[in-house]
């Protein structure tokens, strides 16, 4: 049992970079639901790699500081023995999450909760982000 849901934990979420050494944490609890209902789906385990970033990361990473990661709403995640597109086209079905990525080469899958008006799909080839159009779609078996 974890501390904020039946398999999930607070420390899966904090923040990881080295200036604040995991003191931080922000997450949105409707985003844990959904990874109790990947848990629930996929009946393996789901590993969150990143989720919440910090201010001083942000800074130092030279990220965008509206990132959703900084607002506890995203989440960078695998799942035991699922491949990351079978990932991202079942929660391509979820309600909430309007923001999602797949990551063949790092093989996660991103998402967040961003509102429905600012939906974005994308592919992260290399280190470029390319939007996911029916060719990449095709491409990536999504
Ligand atoms: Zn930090």
């Amino acid at each position: 049992m974890g501390d904020l849901s039946e398999n999930f934990s607070h420390k899966d979420f904090v923040c990881r970079c080295n200036q604040c050494r995991g003191e931080e944490f922000k997450i949105h609890l409707g985003l844990v639901g959904i990874l109790e209902q990947l848990t629930a789906h996929f009946k393996k385990k789901v590993i969150v790699g990143s989720a919440f970033w910090c201010d001083d990361f942000l800074e130092h990473e030279n990220k965008e500081k509206r990132s959703f990661h900084n607002k506890g709403k995203a989440v960078h995640l695998k799942i035991e023995d699922t491949a990351p597109a079978e990932i991202f086209k079942f929660v391509e079905g979820i309600a909430e999450i309007n923001g999602i990525g797949l990551y063949p080469k790092e093989e996660f899958v991103h998402l967040d909760t961003r509102p429905k008006e600012k939906r974005s799909l994308w592919v992260k080839e290399g280190t470029h982000y390319t939007a996911l159009t029916p060719e990449k779609r095709k491409q990536w078996n999504l």
